[in-house]
């Protein structure tokens, strides 16, 4: 039980009317009251009404003028590797001075040395790293962040990583929704990939599956099954059979798809009906198409581009292909170090092409919608209290500035949890 809040005089972006997810020029609305007032009790939204309408409250409230700044919606965060053990900053800084990606892959860099220090490290050294990442994202006013396995590869290291993860959900102001990312890298520690492809199909998914649903006490339609296809990675073929098995236990399934080849993913992802399809940096028109056809999402991760070689998702034409697009910050100890949705925001608008309300929509509601979370991400009487507050009039400043800090307060489940 919290205390009521009410948010006096602000500039409100409700996003519209509810939760379904947005499409093509449904993406440019923000439902923006000019002025209006926010009250919530327990967590919930109780009322949204035009400033001067009479608002009735019976208890008495925390009261917050917000002198026409922007309230919005808490950023959802709906894809990133925030749990890792591990520095790759050694390695960053011998691609800065000329070592190439297979060369620092050869010495044991690469996404395998995250998998080594994750292994090394325990379940509640890894809680209290990620811990300190949400508290960054949620001071850049994140209040929703999926968090993904998948630096363990086998079933043991999967389950050491859920278990790191199910104990920061407990300390986290922000809520984490866990993905189980069970196809990431291929173990070279196999002769043959195909033998690891069917020890995680056969073995790892059914015991991780199990296993989330009974340490976080969700049902496994909360919980997505994740592969990364790609040639050196999973081939369409093996992520195909992953999500289908994944499917069959009552998971959504997503994939990373489309980064740097476009292998067919994108057809197979909308035939299996697949929650999500991520990455998107060399998709073809064709496939936007399909997609935007479809009721999978789209998500773009633009700080990979930005850190890693200046390939971005074209987020334009994915929106004109009507595809539900969500933007999330991959973040990431190799190609995202960046916690930041505000980051992520000011680069899809800058390389994804996308106008500012679009970017906003696809980080909140549509964000929220990939995670199956349909009382987030709007403000209307009866949301989830997660919301923030600016210091700026216009919301164009989300987008505008960068490196730079608009976000004045932070409210999660209905608490005041920063500035
Ligand atoms: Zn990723």
């Amino acid at each position: 039980v919290s205390p009521a809040i009410v948010i006096r005089n602000a500039r409100v972006l409700t996003m519209g009317s509810g939760p379904a997810p947005r499409r093509g020029q449904a993406m440019r609305q923000l439902g923006v009251i000019d002025r209006a007032d926010v009250l919530m009790s327990d967590g919930v939204i109780r009322a949204v009404t035009p400033t001067g309408s009479g608002l009735r409250i019976e208890a008495e409230p925390q009261e917050i003028d917000a002198a026409g700044r922007v309230l919005m919606p808490g950023f959802v965060d709906c894809h990133s590797h925030l749990c890792w053990g591990g520095s790759r900053v050694d390695e960053w800084e011998r691609q800065l001075a000329g070592e190439t990606y297979q060369q620092i892959l050869a010495g044991g860099g690469g996404i395998m040395s995250t998998v080594r220090a994750t292994r090394e490290s325990s379940a509640g050294a890894l809680a209290c790293d990620l811990l300190g990442r949400i508290d960054q994202a949620v001071g850049t006013g994140t209040t929703t962040v999926e968090v993904k396995t998948g630096y363990g590869l086998s079933a043991e290291g999967e389950l050491k990583m859920l278990e790191a993860i199910q104990k920061a959900r407990q300390y986290a102001v922000a809520d984490i929704a866990p993905t189980l990312l069970l196809g990431h890298a291929i173990d070279p520690a196999f002769a043959r990939a195909s033998d690891f492809v069917d020890e995680t199909i056969a073995r790892t998914l059914p015991s991780a599956s199990a296993e989330a649903t009974r340490l976080t006490g969700l049902s496994a339609e909360m919980i997505a099954i994740d592969v990364f296809c790609e040639r050196s990675a999973w081939s369409v073929e093996q992520a195909t059979r992953l999500l289908a098995a994944g499917g069959d236990l009552g998971h959504p399934t997503r994939v990373h798809a489309d980064q740097f080849t476009s292998m067919g993913m994108i057809g197979r992802a909308v035939s299996l009906n697949a929650r999500s399809v991520d990455h998107l940096e060399a998709t073809t028109a064709d496939d936007a198409r399909l997609l935007g056809a479809s009721e999978t999402f789209g998500v773009i991760l633009p700080c990979c581009g930005f850190h890693v070689d200046g390939r971005y998702a074209n987020g334009r034409m994915l929106v004109d292909a009507g595809v539900k697009l969500a933007l999330a910050t991959n973040a990431n100890p190799g190609s995202a170090p960046c916690p930041s949705m505000l980051m992520a925001i000011a680069l899809g608008v800058r390389f994804g092409k996308l106008t500012v309300s679009e970017a906003l929509v696809a980080a909140t509601v549509n964000a929220a919608g990939v995670l199956g979370l349909r009382d987030r991400g709007f403000i209307a009487p009866g949301a989830r209290a997660d919301l923030i507050l600016l210091r700026e009039h216009d919301e164009r400043a989300v987008a505008y500035e960068f490196g730079s800090n608009p976000v004045e307060m932070t409210i999660i489940n209905g608490k005041l949890v920063s500035n």
